[in-house]
């Protein structure tokens, strides 16, 4: 008997059987473009081996205007057919199921050919469309229909036809995009006609028996969204179209609330497509923040909906369905949802990656092989530069023991999982701790390694991390100065009125766990009050007609830094903002280009400017030290005079802008090397 009866279940689509409810989510990797298609296929094969019942591939653009950006891979010629054939042969050899999805970006396509359904730039493109006229609608569902079918030749079991995300086949559902007077826009019947049009056409294209998912925007986050009413008929209509499944899209990417980053609770979204529940006979997906078979589970037993869609959990953790399968749960490596690796660099034109799993869309690059001589390894330092570095090595056969002075594994993960909004950072400290139970690894915890005990090892691998940087500020010893240790460790008193000295990524987490109580991310309710959503069904969109309401905060804070740019400009690219926009909402004042003068009891004393000008004090109870970090190498350079050799890795190695996703990376390629 299965722990995850709904979600292991196959689902019977007629023409053919599912063998789980687990699909693989689209995600747009870069690999295609890349143009390997060897490494494109590895990528796609080892998730079939993983046991998901269907994938869904990165967006192909059908046309060059409807490309996401110019250059995006699409099946244009034989031979784009001949390469996909490649990926599809590979997956069906490992049992798998794949489907294409069609993407046309409409307005957001990121170049001067964008075309939509009226001339409206959108937000977060620098393009304006061109308005289509009738010839140029039906170019564009013909482009779909025939890159459908091409998709069909080059052996795919189906096509996923994106329709939601503020795409261009949602750009014509909405009057914030649809302006037209003729028979594509105004009444939504007609602002409906070409998606379900398109559904039409590509159904015909490739026969009864292939699979066409629909993507339907359920709930768009946008003014002048989508009602609840529209969205059902849509469904209803898309399934009389031809489609095999619907699958749901959360929110517009120019939507300003988040809808996938870390702090948005599990399964966030579920409820929604539960209401279409019942409203058409076809299977519907639900997706959105689902990162564990339990939650999967509690999904499809809840009724939310037939099947669930998994992305980002699937490059940290290529074999998640055949682990829960297997009874082997907890050894998921779990997706955290901080974006680092993955849609940060998608859009700053990377190939995507994990943090928790460097080697997602490395495969055939980054391989972990027996080792040929087992040797004898130290790692010192049970981060995630160090923990990364032992499980590989281990993994490799190599006898490997792990010190840390620490009572236990993690570092500085156990400071990022108090942060309200961080709570997923508690199944990344628990996965490691099964993987080294796992391993078989000595682990000697509350332990601090000397050279003299590393004598005898083959290799020593130094992830001592890092100590935080002394700014050297004129009455920084006084007693209503803390640091950012004092305070996420627990313990340190801090008073109502705070100043935050340094806004990196440490800044910001302080000034949310300091102005925050409760933690809406384990609060749904409190989560949509906060960021101003509600039924879709009660407002159009979703978007509640009081806007964000915020618990108020529960201390005043400052946050400075000496640069004279916008604070928070170099947090994660998708993430940013929504920490920003978060630290705002509480009241948080952020202050650049400042001097650090001296502290006394009255305060954070500092002026402005290369000039000092302005000179002031912020009055405050209590001042956070949060200036960054410097590397703790003292060991490392202990061996190193004494004529050893040892690796040093993570914050110990580069302590500026240290980040788990360069630790682990790190720690991952070191061990699969030695
Ligand atoms: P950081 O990102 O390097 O930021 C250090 C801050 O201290 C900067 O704001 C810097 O601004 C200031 N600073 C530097 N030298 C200073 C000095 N001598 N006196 C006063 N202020 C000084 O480091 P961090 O915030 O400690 O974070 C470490 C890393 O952890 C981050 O870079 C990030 O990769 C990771 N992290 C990430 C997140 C995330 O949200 N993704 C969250 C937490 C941690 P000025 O020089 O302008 O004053
Ligand atoms: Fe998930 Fe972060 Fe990995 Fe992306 S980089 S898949 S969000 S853990």
């Amino acid at each position: 008997m299965t722990d995850y009866p709904h979600l292991l279940a196959p689902l019977d689509l007629g023409s053919t059987t599912l063998k789980n409810r687990v699909l693989m989510g689209s995600m747009h990797t870069g690999l295609e473009e890349t143009k390997d298609w060897n490494r494109v296929a590895e990528f796609y094969a080892e998730r079939a081996r993983g046991g998901v019942a269907l994938m869904v591939t990165g967006g192909m653009a059908p046309n060059r205007e409807g490309g996401v950006f110019p250059g995006a891979a699409g099946l244009f010629s034989d031979q784009d057919i001949a390469n996909h054939k490649i990926v599809t042969d590979r997956v069906h050899a490992e049992g798998g199921k794949i489907a294409m999805q069609i993407l046309h970006a409409g307005r957001y396509a990121y170049g001067p050919e964008c075309v939509s359904a009226s001339a409206i730039k959108s937000p977060i493109s620098p393009f304006p469309p061109k308005e289509l006229d009738e010839d140029g609608i039906e170019k564009q569902i013909a482009d779909i229909a025939t890159a459908a079918s091409r998709a069909k030749q080059a052996g795919y079991d189906g096509v996923e036809v994106m329709g939601s995300e503020g795409y261009f086949l949602n750009q014509f559902l909405v009057t914030h995009t649809n302006k037209r007077e003729d028979r594509w826009g105004g009444s939504y019947e007609n602002r409906m006609r070409l998606p379900i049009e398109v559904v039409k056409r590509v159904r015909e294209a490739v026969g009864p028996e292939f699979i066409v998912i629909y993507r339907l925007s359920m709930i768009d986050l946008i003014p002048n969204g989508s009602t609840w009413e529209e969205v059902v008929l849509l469904a209803k209509e898309i399934e009389k179209a031809g489609a095999t499944i619907i699958n749901t899209g959360i929110g517009w990417h120019e939507a300003r609330i988040p809808t996938i980053a870390t702090s948005v609770p599990r399964r966030a979204f579920t409820w929604v497509t539960k209401k279409l529940m019942g409203e058409v006979a076809i299977p519907v997906i639900t997706s959105n923040r689902i990162n564990t078979p339990e939650v999967g589970e509690a999904v499809l037993a809840d009724g939310c909906a037939d099947m669930v869609s998994m992305a980002r959990p699937f490059l940290a953790d290529p074999h998640f369905v055949a682990k829960a399968k297997g009874g082997r749960a907890a050894e998921i490596a779990p997706c955290i949802a901080c974006n680092q690796a993955c849609l940060d660099h998608t859009f700053s034109g990377k190939i995507s990656s994990c943090l928790v799993n460097p080697r997602a869309c490395y495969e055939t690059e980054l391989v972990i092989e027996k080792a040929a001589t087992d040797k004898s390894v130290a790692v010192i330092g049970a981060g995630p530069a160090g923990l990364s570095a032992a499980l590989t090595a281990s993994e490799r056969g190599h006898r490997v023991t792990l010190f840390d002075k620490a009572d236990r594994l993690g570092g500085q993960l156990n400071m990022a999982k108090q942060v309200p909004g961080k709570e997923e950072f508690f199944g990344l400290v628990d996965w490691y701790e099964t993987m080294v139970a796992k391993s078989g690894m000595e682990l000697r915890l509350g332990t601090e390694a000397t050279a003299d005990m590393l004598a005898e090892f083959d290799e020593v691998i130094i992830a001592t991390g890092v100590a935080p940087r002394d700014p050297q500020i004129e009455g920084q010893d006084g007693p209503n100065v803390v640091s950012y240790i004092d305070v996420l460790r627990g313990g340190a008193e801090v008073g109502k009125r705070v100043a935050i000295i340094g806004a990196g990524g440490i800044g910001f987490d302080v000034a949310e766990y300091l102005t925050t109580d409760d933690s809406p991310t384990v609060d749904l309710d409190a989560w949509m009050e906060e960021w101003g959503v509600t039924d879709p069904e009660a407002k159009r969109g979703g978007l509640a007609a009081e806007g964000p309401q915020p618990e108020p905060a529960v201390r005043e804070v400052t946050l400075l830094q000496r640069k004279a740019e916008k604070l928070g400009k170099r947090l994660g690219k998708t993430t940013g903002w929504i920490h920003r926009t978060s630290l705002q909402m509480k009241g948080v004042k952020m202050v650049g280009g400042v001097n650090y003068e001296f502290i006394d009891a009255q305060g954070l004393h500092v002026s402005d400017g290369e000039a000092r000008e302005n000179p002031r004090v912020i009055e405050v109870d209590t001042i956070v030290m949060c200036a960054g970090q410097v590397s703790l190498r003292a060991l490392a350079d202990e061996l190193e005079a004494a004529g050893r050799t040892p690796h040093v890795i993570g914050g110990a190695d580069v302590a500026a802008e240290l980040d788990a996703k360069r630790a682990i990376d790190q720690g991952t390629r070191l061990a699969a090397s030695l």
